[in-house]
């Protein structure tokens, strides 16, 4: 998987600026996981409300939104499982991993 590029921090010179949304769009941090996670968030559409917490929340922005729906970019979550803890639909539950990677 080829690396995304670096996103250069521009800070807002005025309010419209200021950005809205997670720090980082799925995919923008550079190091993919190294294979140390143990449990990995598992979303289930049929419950998700798309209220966009998993998506604001992730410290690594490896929540993708696509329109109305929500996925988790494997290759950067690092299986923190905060997502799961603060999605109000308890639509994500963490499974363990199963040792093959993604
Ligand atoms: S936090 Fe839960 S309900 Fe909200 S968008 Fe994410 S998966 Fe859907
Ligand atoms: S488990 Fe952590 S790193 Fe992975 S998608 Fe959820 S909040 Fe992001």
């Amino acid at each position: 998987m080829p690396k995304p590029a670096v996103s250069v921090f521009q800070y807002p010179r005025t309010a419209t600026e200021m950005p809205c949304g997670p720090y980082a769009k799925a995919g923008v941090i550079v190091e993919t996981n190294a294979g140390w996670r143990i449990s990995r968030p598992v979303i289930a559409a049929a419950r998700c409300v798309r209220c966009q917490q998993c998506w604001l929340i992730c410290p690594d922005g490896a929540i993708d939104r696509t329109g109305e729906s929500y996925a988790v970019d494997y290759n950067f979550c690092k299986g923190c499982g905060l997502c799961a803890r603060e999605c109000p639909a308890k639509a994500i539950t963490m499974a363990k991993e199963d040792g093959q990677g993604e």
